[in-house]
C-alpha cells in the first residue's frame, strides 16, 4: 500500500522540478503485493464514495482533480479505476481535446472555467488548461512571453477557485519512455486498441525531451500549497491507482467536511 505521506511526490514551489528526481516505479522499500494494492484501492474507493456524499450534502467545498501526463501514461485508466466505487451522480469527468474554432477565439481559460466544479461537486479533468502551456509550447504555437503570462493566468485562476472553496489537486502521471514504448507496442499489437492511436502519439514520442522540459517548467511555475502538483509513479498501474485514490481521499479528509444539520425537527415527524 502506498505510503500515506505524499510529501516526497509533492512538487515544491521552492525549487525547480526535475522529473528525473522522481521515480516512475513504486518505491522498492515496503513494496506491496498486487493484491494488497487492489484491497487498498477498494478501501479508498469506498471511502471516496462516502466523502463524496458528504461533499454533496455540505455544499461548502468542491474538488477539481486534474490529470496530465504523456500519451499512454494512464489518464483514462486511473479515472476508471479510482472512481469505480463512486456514484455516477457524484462525479463529473471532463476531457479536453484540441480547442474548437469557438474555443480558440476565447481566452484559454474560458472553456475550462465553464467546466469547473461548483461547491458540492467533484470534477475530474482528463487533460486541462495545462495543455495550453504544454503541447502549445512544444509545438511552437505560443511564444515564451505568452507562456509566462499563461502561468500567471493559471495561478490567478486556481487561486480564484481556492477562494471560492474549490480545491485543485493536480496529478502528473509519470511514466518512463521505455514503459511508453511497451504500451504503444501493446496498442499496435491489439487491433481492438488501434482506434486509440493517433499520428501525434508517435510524433510526440520523438519530442519526449521537449515535453519533459515543458512539464518541468509548468509544474515548477504552478505548484502551490493550495493547488499542488504531485508526480505520481505511473509505470505500475495497480500502484498508480492506489496512490491516486489515497491522495484524493486525503485531500477530501483534510477539508473536514460536515453533513449539515436537519433544517426541521425530525422528532416531530410521525410516519403514518
Ligand atoms: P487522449 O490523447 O487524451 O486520449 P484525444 O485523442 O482526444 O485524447 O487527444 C487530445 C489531443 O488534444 C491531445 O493531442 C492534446 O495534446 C490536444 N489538446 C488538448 N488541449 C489542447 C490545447 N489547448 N491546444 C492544443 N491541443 C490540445
Amino acid at each position: 500500500m502506498p505510503n500515506t505521506d505524499y510529501t516526497p511526490w509533492y512538487v515544491s514551489p521552492k525549487r525547480p522540478c526535475q522529473l528525473s528526481d522522481f521515480d516512475t516505479e513504486p518505491p522498492s522499500k515496503g513494496q506491496s503485493t498486487e493484491s494488497e494494492l487492489e484491497d487498498h484501492l477498494v478501501d479508498m474507493g469506498e471511502k471516496l464514495d462516502k466523502l463524496q456524499s458528504t461533499l454533496h450534502a455540505a455544499k461548502t467545498r468542491g474538488l477539481l482533480v486534474v490529470f496530465q501526463g504523456m500519451d499512454t501514461s494512464g489518464k483514462d485508466g486511473v479515472i476508471r479505476s479510482v472512481f469505480t466505487h463512486v456514484s455516477p451522480l457524484g462525479v463529473r469527468a471532463e476531457a479536453f481535446g484540441v480547442p474548437t474554432d469557438l474555443e480558440s477565439r476565447h481566452d484559454f481559460l474560458w472553456r475550462i472555467h465553464a467546466k469547473a466544479p461548483a461547491r458540492g461537486e467533484m470534477v475530474i479533468f482528463n487533460r486541462s488548461h495545462y495543455e495550453d502551456v504544454l503541447v502549445t509550447r512544444v509545438r511552437g504555437m505560443i511564444d515564451e512571453e505568452t507562456c509566462q503570462q499563461r502561468y500567471n493566468n493559471i495561478l490567478h485562476f486556481e487561486s480564484l477557485l481556492h477562494n471560492a472553496g474549490i480545491s485543485v489537486l493536480k496529478c502528473y502521471l509519470h511514466i518512463s519512455k521505455s514503459e511508453q514504448k511497451k504500451r504503444l507496442q501493446a496498442r499496435l499489437d491489439d487491433p481492438r486498441k488501434h482506434w486509440k492511436l493517433q499520428p501525434s502519439d508517435f510524433d510526440d514520442r520523438e519530442l519526449w525531451p521537449q515535453f519533459t522540459q515543458a512539464y518541468e517548467e509548468a509544474l515548477s511555475a504552478t505548484s502551490t500549497p493550495e493547488s499542488p502538483w504531485y508526480v505520481v509513479p505511473a509505470d505500475s498501474k495497480p500502484y498508480r491507482d492506489s496512490f491516486v485514490a489515497g491522495l484524493i481521499v486525503q485531500t477530501l479528509e483534510n477539508m473536514k467536511l460536515k453533513t449539515p444539520k436537519p433544517t426541521f425537527d425530525l422528532s416531530k415527524v410521525k410516519l403514518t
